[in-house]
């Protein structure tokens, strides 16, 4: 990392910005003395996993909060999209944005499905119906839709071509808890969707994750695989692997999911003082979302347009690295130019041409509870005096 730091960020006296790290991603907490109350309960019940009152109670509020028919809770969602695609029956070829966290492609390659990369709207950032339909082939068994940053994929036209070809599809809906789409939650589309509730999503259960549903066979059929493919106490009917959450995570999740508008609160008013702070700085835009569809505002993406900013995206976070604040690549880099896809395939069957754009000029900035408006004013602060072209860069001491 370059050691230069910004000659006018003197003017934070020499010292970085912020005395301490400012991540991106870092745990809302909730409620501490209800999840307190919680975890005595559990220990007094001696009842730590195993489909546990709480999980009971977590699938029950999760399923009536989305308006979905089955939940099923998981240890997490890599895992939950490995039991879903198992119990699809997928095989051959499934296709998938690049665009995404590694986790959705490994899910597949995992259970020897062979993801193919799919570029995503330059606009939405979510995958791109017209060239799923160029990728399909007698292999396709499935479609993967990531609602990228909690924004709805094209369900309408994805569901569209689904059915023309007689695949299923999964929607990696790990950024997308209390999103909706035209006042509809997100969790009933598709054949299911599979939510993340790891420590830095926007709901968390330290590790965790969910599958909604409305399928009544499918949600028999993935409660099976979780455990083990167990039907009694002695009996085993499938493979199955352990996917199930302990009581300890259902603890946490209840008491975030009684905490939820407040979270939903802070991260707007943290959005909206972004807005504030980089309105008139070229060449950062602020990542915008259509106003019928609610959006949890977890993560606050920049797209950096190198020339109007004067230097580009990775310099970037190398500056405001130096000042404590980990903005992150996001994603970075595409699942296609990581291990083992580049390998097998070095060049992608169709060109990702935004997906490759976008990987190249995207951060992400803190928000959150860990954040307020005044970190944010500090935060947007550093990107104007960054701007090249208006400040020079020196050499910092340290
Ligand atoms: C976080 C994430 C996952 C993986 O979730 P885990 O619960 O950590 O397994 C999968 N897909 C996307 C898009 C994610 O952001």
């Amino acid at each position: 990392m370059a050691k230069e730091r910004l000659e006018d960020l003197a003017a934070f006296g020499g010292l970085p910005a912020f005395a301490e790290p400012l991540h991106v991603g870092r745990p809302n907490v909730g409620d501490r003395k209800r999840f307190l109350e919680r975890v005595e309960g559990m220990l007094d019940r001696r009842w730590f996993t195993n489909n546990g009152p709480l999980v009971i109670e977590l699938e029950e509020k999760v399923a009536s909060y989305l308006n979905v028919k089955h939940c099923i809770l998981a240890c997490n969602a890599t895992i939950a999209l490995q039991m879903t695609i198992r119990a699809l029956g997928w095989k051959g070829e499934v296709i998938v944005p690049s665009f995404t966290f590694v986790a959705t492609a490994h899910a597949l390659a995992w259970q020897e499905v062979t993801p193919v990369f799919c570029d995503v709207n330059p606009r939405t950032h979510n995958i791109d119906p017209a060239e799923i339909e160029r990728l399909i082939t007698p292999k396709t068994t499935g479609i993967i839709g990531v609602h990228v940053w909690g924004r709805p994929c094209d369900v309408d036209s994805i569901g569209r071509i689904a059915e023309r070809h007689d695949l299923s599809v999964i929607y990696d809906a790990a950024h997308a808890f209390a999103c909706e789409r035209a006042n509809r939650k997100i969790g009933g589309f598709g054949n299911a969707e599979v939510f993340s509730f790891h420590a830095t999503k926007f709901f968390n259960t330290f590790e965790g994750g969910a599958i909604t549903t409305n399928s009544d066979a499918l949600a028999e059929r993935l409660r099976l695989i979780r455990n083990f493919g167990f039907v009694d106490a002695d009996t085993v009917k499938a493979l199955g692997i352990n996917g199930k959450m302990s009581e300890v995570s259902a603890a946490m999740g209840l008491t975030l999911l009684e905490g939820l508008d407040q979270l939903l609160g802070t991260n707007q008013t943290n959005y909206e003082a972004y807005r504030r702070g980089l309105t008139g700085i070229p060449g950062l835009s602020l990542m915008e979302f259509e106003a019928e569809n609610l959006n949890n505002r977890q993560y606050i993406v920049v797209e950096v347009d190198a020339d109007a900013y004067g230097c580009d995206r990775d310099r970037l976070v190398e500056i405001l690295h130096q000042e404590n604040v980990r903005a992150r690549r996001y994603f970075y880099p595409a699942c296609h130019r990581m291990e083992p896809y580049v390998s097998r395939d070095p060049v992608p069957r169709r060109p990702l041409p935004a997906t490759e754009h976008l990987t190249a000029s995207l951060m992400t900035l803190p928000t959150g509870t860990a954040v307020g408006p005044n970190e944010i004013q500090t935060i947007c602060r550093i990107l104007r005096l960054a701007r090249a072209g208006r400040h020079s860069l020196g050499n910092a001491p340290g």
